[in-house]
């Protein structure tokens, strides 16, 4: 058997263009959805990831703006940007891209966010709206990227056991709580570092979601037949074949799909999705600012 693929990067593009409809509304009202991008230090990552994100503005028509501002930015100068940016009317949306460099520290900063403009949703406001089973508002990206990927590929999840593998802040726990909300109905586990007996906890489920940061560590014995999984993996791997000496990978390995029902690749599948829902946030901040 060979799983279905997920592709992330097509229902992004999708998505997209629905977006753009909303923002030619928009426009037609008066307002220009407006995305602020602060890109502190010149991280080569980040870097990619800023360009990757004014592009996907492109397509939408969304207005970005970015801000640069050196390594060795200090704590209030980036919260002074971040004020600046909060009173500032025509700006819908900040997103302060992570990591922030060393020496500032990069949860203060999320907090000083007004969080209608947290087009990130981390701010504790809109993660407390998310445990009060607000889906609503503005959802972190990633997770809401991995619930759209499982509804448009009508993965029904009711009364299902789900893993989700990792439980930080920005991914696995926000992810968890999603899943688990009336309407999607999953029951969720959530694994990490200290999690005893890993393998034996995701055979028994009917999703796995892998947000580990370790290449390939998902085995296909760790997965039951059909099951679907979801890799959010992003890391960097010497390959020697290759000129650039390096591939992408994710989390888990490639050889799932031959037990897996339906699988996300990477790249190509959740990373996509996560710009995608970083545009539905910045639209949704504007309409909500003018209903
Ligand atoms: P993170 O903050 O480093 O959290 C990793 C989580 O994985 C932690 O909860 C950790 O457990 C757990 N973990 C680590 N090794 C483990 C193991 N061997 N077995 C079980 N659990 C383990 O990472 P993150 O920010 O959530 O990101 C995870 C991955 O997703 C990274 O590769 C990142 O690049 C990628 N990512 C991709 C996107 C995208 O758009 N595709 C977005 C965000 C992140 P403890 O809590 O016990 O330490």
């Amino acid at each position: 058997m060979s799983a279905v693929i997920l592709d992330g990067k097509a229902l992004g593009l999708r998505i997209e263009a629905h977006l753009a409809q909303r923002v030619a509304t928009l426009k037609n009202s008066g307002v220009e959805p407006h995305l602020a991008v602060v890109l502190a230090g010149d991280d080569p990552a980040s870097q990619v990831y800023v360009r990757n994100k004014q592009r996907a503005c492109e397509r939408c028509g969304i207005k970005s703006t970015r801000i640069d501002l050196p390594n060795d930015v200090s704590q209030e100068q980036l919260m002074r940007v971040v004020a600046n940016l909060n009173s500032d009317e025509s700006v819908h949306g900040i997103l302060v891209q992570s990591p922030t460099p060393n020496g500032t520290d990069e949860l203060a900063i999320t907090e000083t966010i007004d969080p209608s403009k947290d087009v990130d949703g981390f701010h504790p406001t809109n993660l407390g709206r998310l445990v009060m089973g607000q889906t609503d508002g503005l959802l972190p990206c990633t997770p809401a990227g991995i619930i759209q990927i499982i509804e448009d590929a009508n993965i029904d999840l009711i009364g299902k056991k789900a893993v989700v593998i990792g439980r930080s802040r920005i991914v696995g726990m926000p992810l968890a709580l999603l899943l688990a909300q009336k309407g999607i109905d999953a029951t969720v586990t959530i694994a990490h570092s200290k999690t005893e007996d890993i393998e034996g906890i995701c055979r028994t489920a009917d999703l796995v979601v892998a947000a580990i940061g370790r290449a390939e560590t998902i085995q296909t014995d760790w997965i039951k037949p059909g099951a679907t999984v979801i890799d959010v993996g992003i890391n960097r791997v010497v390959d020697d074949s290759r000129d650039s000496g390096s591939r992408l990978a994710g989390d888990v390995d490639p050889a799932v799909s031959e037990v897996a029902g339906h699988m996300t690749p990477v790249p190509g599948g959740v990373g996509p999705m996560t710009i995608s829902m970083l545009m539905s946030n910045t639209v949704r901040a504007a309409e909500i600012l003018l209903n």
